[in-house]
């Protein structure tokens, strides 16, 4: 019996509030992971009627929940957005000279879990990768 990892697969964005909608849409425009100010500071910077930052973090919250938007914790006590594939999620490559972050392009742990729940009996729901440390173009600069 299959695992299904992605019942949340079937949201739809026209479901979405208009807020939810607005916050996705800049959130697709930033290449980095952007933090709940960044969006906010990229919507105000847009001009007219910009969602307040609660709507902002309301919207980032209900948006994680549905499954559009990865939530990444870098360690610092603010959380970073990224939009993901509903269902799926990303593992990052995150740089501590010049915070640029680039996300794998596969999941590295689903062996690793094939294997705790074998030997566990743990259903897994979720997990969490991030790796730190510096990027081949910082390593190549003398400091
Ligand atoms: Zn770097
Ligand atoms: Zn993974």
């Amino acid at each position: 019996m299959a695992h299904d990892h992605s019942h949340q697969s079937h949201q739809k964005r026209s479901a979405l509030t208009k807020g939810a909608r607005v916050v996705l849409e800049a959130l697709e425009q930033t290449k980095d992971l952007a933090s709940a100010q960044d969006i906010y500071g990229a919507l105000r910077a847009n001009g007219d009627k910009a969602p307040g930052l609660t709507t902002v973090y309301r919207s980032l919250e209900s948006l994680v929940s549905l499954g559009f938007v990865q939530s990444v914790d870098l360690g610092d006590g603010e959380k970073r957005y990224e939009v993901v594939t509903p269902g799926e999620h990303h593992h990052h490559l995150i740089c501590e000279r010049c915070n640029q972050s680039n996300h794998l392009d596969q999941c590295l742990v689903e062996e690793l879990e094939d294997g705790i729940r074998s030997k566990y009996g743990f259903l897994i729901k979720s997990h969490v990768l991030e790796i730190f440390g510096i990027c081949s173009t910082c390593q190549s600069q003398k400091d």
